[in-house]
């Protein structure tokens, strides 16, 4: 069996659903994503325009100066079948399907290391290697293109025929020539439009970028401040990250039922019921959280997201909680829920019909 073959063969042993292969080339839409930043269409996160960031992105080489192959490799979460667009129950948020379990942060490294083994005793020499999960520079999605995975959709995920884009990407550079996989070269969207007319805040572009600053996954994870309030009605019971574009998707119909284990989802994560959320002290979301991706919100960030979510609610129920968040430690928690009182009581005086108005109508004329 060819080198290759048995290293992805590995790979699918290791829980990976994709595997392909690559050459540390200049990545083909790197004047799109300088165009991108230039636009100022990355918000707040600036560590994606620092000159180093963008050298290395332009030069996979930079991160391993021996590399001559990447690996690029997908592993599977659970697809979103909460509600499909539909609204959740009761005072219940809803969490992207991405981060119901572990951190792939924490899961993934582990299993390229064997793959790296794996490789060592097929050569029998060491292998020198670097294994990126979205924790290095590199622009991703252009490099499993190349490596035959799939399409960069119009909702920017990579997108397989068969599998959908309910994966992580992964990324193993190595310094070690390896045939490289004929890149992907067709393109499936078609006329469809169904994720850009989805989006609640409009942020996906026909030219298949996507303003970050609008994005409900930017505004409930990256984004650290105050959520532009214009864009918080929008953002509906969505506390960290969102799903629509992908649930969207016709090529999701696809995807694998269940996902990796790893990533299955835990008790009171995929939907958490909001009230009990804005009560987490800080010790009660370090613990909900522990290797979670959630955790990368932090408490002030995710219950800023859960106070808008019960603002958008409407539900006055909530109006006990929120009040109690108004002494929260955290400054961007108070004005958040301060937020979300006005907006619920506002809607419950469009809701409530004077009676002077009601008897009008009782007795016309
Ligand atoms: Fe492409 Fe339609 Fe999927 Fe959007 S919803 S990524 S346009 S196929």
């Amino acid at each position: 069996m060819h080198l290759e073959q048995a290293l992805k063969e590995e790979a699918a042993r290791q829980g990976f659903i994709l595997a392909g292969i690559t050459t540390p080339e200049a990545p083909t839409h790197m004047a799109a994503f300088e165009r991108w930043l230039e636009a100022g269409l990355h918000g707040e996160m600036a560590y994606l325009s620092s000159e180093r960031s963008r050298q290395r992105r332009a030069d996979p080489r930079q991160l391993l100066p021996q590399c001559q192959s990447i690996l690029v490799l997908g592993a599977p979460y659970f697809p979103s079948q909460q509600g499909k667009g539909e609204k959740s129950q009761g005072l219940e948020g809803r969490i992207a399907a991405y981060a119901w379990g572990a951190d792939y942060h924490d899961v993934l490294p582990e299993r390229m290391a064997k793959l790296v083994v794996f490789l060592e005793a097929q050569l029998g020499r060491p292998v020198l290697s670097r294994a990126c999960t979205d924790s290095a520079p590199l622009l991703e999605r252009d490099l499993a293109q190349r490596a035959g995975l799939g399409w960069i959709g119009k909702n920017t995920c990579l997108i397989h025929p068969r599998l959908g884009s309910y994966f992580f990407l992964a990324e193993l550079l190595l310094g070690v020539a390896l045939q490289p996989d004929p890149p992907f070269s067709t393109d499936h969207c078609g006329n469809c439009t169904r994720c850009i007319d989805a989006c609640p805040t409009g942020c996906i572009r026909p030219d298949r970028t996507l303003d970050a600053r609008g994005c409900i996954a930017y505004l409930t994870i990256e984004l650290k401040g105050a959520i532009p309030e214009e864009l918080r009605p929008r953002m509906g019971d969505r506390v960290f990250g969102c799903d629509i574009c992908q649930q969207v998707c016709p090529w999701n119909r696809f995807a694998p039922a269940a996902g990796d284990p790893a990533f299955a989802p835990r008790p009171g994560i995929p939907a958490p019921d909001l009230l009990g959320e804005l009560a987490l002290t800080p010790e009660a979301f370090k613990c909900k959280f522990k290797g979670s991706p959630v955790q990368r919100a932090k408490r002030r960030g995710y219950l800023r997201n859960v106070a808008v979510a019960l603002g958008n609610q409407g539900d006055p129920s909530a109006i006990p909680a929120l009040r109690q968040a108004l002494a929260d430690p955290e400054p961007l928690v108070r004005q958040h829920a301060a937020w979300a009182l006005a907006r619920i009581e506002s809607r419950r005086g469009e809701n409530q019909v004077p009676q002077s108005t009601q008897s009008t109508r009782r007795k016309p004329g």
